[in-house]
């Protein structure tokens, strides 16, 4: 079995995929956590370098002409998301990688790179309403912005079905979720 694999934790807006990467972070798991570019504004409290670098557009469609991206999307019809393609490929040697992204870039992942050992985690909860009480507890969102995200969440549930595993996050329970993608980490990987 190949030991280093590219885990990708796909689900809809406010399930906690992000919070539970960043206590996965604070493991001594050995692990690359690929910062990916997005056009977004950053958001109050979120670090520059830390899971985002934030470009002008102009940015980063000259990262896509020079082929600098593993994927890159349009998400939730506004801003660009892309993953960096040198530093995914060349941790991979070393260790396997672990990153958040939208269910289009994974799609676009598994069609053109089907050599690379990737495993896909989907991290879902039971209904769209408690959805929207956890991203306004993150931060308030209008109404355009929250109809996007209705619209993905929708696509997102399409593609539960076809990922390797399934995780549900239940509410105020992160040490769980955080417990069961390490567990599919260590066993996917012999660790
Ligand atoms: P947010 O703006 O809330 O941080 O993320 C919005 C969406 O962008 C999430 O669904 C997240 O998974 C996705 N995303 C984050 N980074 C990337 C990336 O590098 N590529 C793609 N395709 N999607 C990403």
């Amino acid at each position: 079995m190949q030991k280093h694999k590219i885990f990708l934790i796909i689900g809809p807006s406010g399930v906690g995929k992000g919070t539970a990467i960043k206590r996965i972070k604070e493991t001594d798991l050995n692990m690359f956590y690929p910062v990916s570019f997005t056009t977004r504004e950053k958001r109050i409290n979120e670090v520059e370098g830390e899971t985002y670098y934030f470009i002008k557009k102009n940015e980063f469609e000259e990262k896509i002409k020079n082929n600098e991206f593993l994927e890159y999307q349009i998400v939730h019809g506004t801003h660009y998301y892309g993953t960096d393609k040198n530093s995914i490929t060349e941790s991979l040697k070393d260790s396997s990688v672990l990153r958040e992204i939208d269910i289009a870039g994974v799609r676009d992942v598994l069609q053109n790179n089907s050599h690379l050992p990737i495993v896909t985690i989907f991290i879902t909860t039971n209904n769209w309403e408690t959805l929207v009480s956890r991203i306004n507890k993150r931060q308030k969102m209008n109404g355009k912005e929250l109809e996007q995200r209705k619209q993905s969440y929708q696509k997102e549930l399409e593609f539960m079905e076809k990922s390797n595993y399934v995780v549900y996050s239940e509410e105020n329970k992160i040490d769980d979720l955080v417990t069961s993608i390490i567990t599919i980490i260590k066993q996917e990987t012999n660790a």
